[in-house]
């Protein structure tokens, strides 16, 4: 059994992630650090093998050191923060992924082809209204892997969850690659998989869930 405990656990994202974790066979919950639940990840850190941080652009990179400080590997959804002040820590491994969808992996795929071929893209990112990062991790990930300048545009709006439209345009046409995170289980296959694999990674960070496919 794989220990895990959730940081962000009273999070729409970190939520979803207790109530998969209690789902799947092979992993035992054995934390939920929030502030909103008065626990903090230092108090959990002794019971996880694997801790999963869905949290803030803020809190992010202080608790992926703790975690590998701790021995404790570390899966980050987190977007808006950089992870580069993690290389060099070696007590454990920390992957993160800006998006742990797949149909959201394969966009970005599909996107970075495109651009190889087409003259000009622009980015039009979407998601509900309280996220606090903009660009969305995604869509920073995404331009920085096609060819050429990409502008991003963001939208925040109430109703939304997390979208994303890539247009590339060229004589006379244009291709549209749209990807739609209707509910925020979609990350869940992605999240539980990094779980699994995070410990056996031989490089740390590794950013992107391309990696693990
Ligand atoms: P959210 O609902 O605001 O949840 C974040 C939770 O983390 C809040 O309860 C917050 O408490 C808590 N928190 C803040 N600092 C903490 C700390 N140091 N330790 C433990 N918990 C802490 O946000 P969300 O919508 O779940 O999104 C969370 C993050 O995931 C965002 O960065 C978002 O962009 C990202 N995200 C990534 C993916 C992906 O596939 N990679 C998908 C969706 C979202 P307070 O409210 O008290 O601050």
């Amino acid at each position: 059994m794989i220990r895990v405990g959730v940081a962000g656990a009273a999070g729409r994202v970190g939520a979803t992630v207790c109530e998969a974790v209690e789902s799947a066979d092979d992993m035992e919950l054995t934390g939920r650090a929030d502030p909103q639940l008065g626990v903090a990840l230092a108090d959990i850190l002794g019971d996880c093998d694997v801790v999963v941080d869905f949290t803030t652009p803020d809190a992010a990179l202080d608790n992926a050191l703790a975690c590998v400080r701790a021995g404790v590997h570390a899966v980050i959804g987190t977007t808006g923060w950089d992870p580069e002040p993690l290389r060099g820590e070696d007590g454990a491994n920390v992957f993160v992924a800006p998006n742990f969808a797949i149909g959201a992996v394969l966009m970005m795929r599909f996107a970075v082809e495109a651009s190889k071929y087409m003259a000009k893209a622009e980015i039009i990112e979407l998601h509900h209204d309280r996220k606090l990062d903009a660009p969305s991790g995604t869509a920073a990930r995404t331009a920085q892997l096609m060819e050429g300048d990409v502008p991003i545009h963001s939208v925040r709006l109430p109703g939304l969850v997390a979208h994303q439209e890539v247009i590339l345009g060229d004589v006379g046409q244009t291709l549209t690659i749209r990807h739609d995170s209707t509910d925020r289980t979609s990350f869940m296959p992605g999240v539980l998989l990094a779980i699994r694999r995070v410990g056996s990674l031989e490089d740390s960070p590794v950013v992107g869930l391309e990696h693990l496919l």
